[in-house]
């Protein structure tokens, strides 16, 4: 019946959602030096008017006391790169996208611009154990497009955060990882409440009951609904807020057989789920290099 409305949608006009969210990472470092290098194919630098090419081993350093103005970092072609960014002996990631560095009091701040689906991806990755059933994986990627659809600019120079003030991610995922499917199947799929989307929340373990919340910002009263599986291996064991899905639950529920659908009708009711339109056409990336979507 799900499916069969889910198709139905596909067919007619579809709502746009944005193709890239920007995400400020290593906020909680506070960095003052950032290093960043190529990860596949050279990348391009763009400082004030200067430009230069990386490739193989080279690495460039931005120190907060040198800048004033921002490096851009992109592919040859002033699109998404493939990178490494660092904070030298601290902690070194990889991404997809294009990178802004920028001075910011005493300390730099680094946003990457990146496609929503591979955020979506990334944020199942660090949410998520791999080895969880791919329907609750599924489940945890449309929660996640959904926030990233609902909440809209929550920093002042970027969308969302690293951490879990918005959405916890680290590097993305390899693209054959089952975050990346999860992501990919379920690709456009957000959840609603009211005709709009719903910024979701979702938290680790509910001890065998979520919580009721009226009052939430999008008008969507959370439920307090019953959860199998913490109640059979975790009862009174609770991580998280206990508000929406419960990941946990969820890899229960998909275990004994519930696809994505089931579950989040489950911790989420009232809603119901949406088909958007995507405005390119996203191509499941091969690593390396990873082919990408051009606007
Ligand atoms: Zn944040
Ligand atoms: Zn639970």
């Amino acid at each position: 019946m799900r499916k069969a409305l889910l198709c139905f949608l596909l067919a007619v006009a579809l709502p746009a959602l944005s193709q890239t969210v920007d995400i400020g990472v290593f906020t909680l470092f506070k960095p003052v030096e950032l290093r960043v290098s190529p990860a596949f194919t050279p990348i391009l630098i763009t400082t004030n008017a200067t430009s230069k090419i990386l490739e193989g081993r080279q690495s460039f350093t931005v120190r907060v006391a040198q800048r004033t103005a921002p490096v851009r970092v992109t592919s040859r072609d002033g699109a998404a790169a493939d990178f490494h960014l660092s904070i030298p002996g601290k902690i070194d990631r990889q991404f997809h996208g294009i990178l802004t560095i920028r001075p910011r009091g005493h300390k730099l701040e680094a946003v990457v611009s990146i496609d929503r689906e591979i955020a979506v991806a990334s944020v199942v990755a660090a949410e998520m154990t791999p080895n969880a059933p791919l329907e609750a994986l599924k489940a945890q990627a449309v929660a996640a497009r959904s926030y990233y659809a609902a909440a809209g600019r929550r920093h002042d120079t970027f969308d969302f955060c690293d951490t879990t003030h918005c959405q916890f991610l680290r590097a993305w995922p390899n693209p054959a990882s089952p975050a990346f499917r999860a992501a990919q199947e379920t690709r456009g799929i957000t959840l609603e409440y009211a005709g709009k989307p719903l910024a979701a929340l979702y938290s680790a373990s509910c001890g065998g009951q979520t919580r009721a919340l009226a009052d939430t910002a999008d008008g969507y009263p959370y439920y307090s609904v019953p959860c199998d599986f913490c109640r059979r291996h975790a009862p009174g064991i609770v991580r998280g807020h206990q508000l929406g899905l419960c990941q946990n639950g969820a890899a229960g529920m998909a275990a004994a057989g519930a696809d994505f659908q089931a579950i989040l009708d489950h911790y989420f009711p009232g809603t119901s789920l949406a088909q958007n339109r995507l405005n390119a056409i996203f191509l499941l990336p091969v690593p390396p290099p990873l082919r990408h979507s051009k606007d």
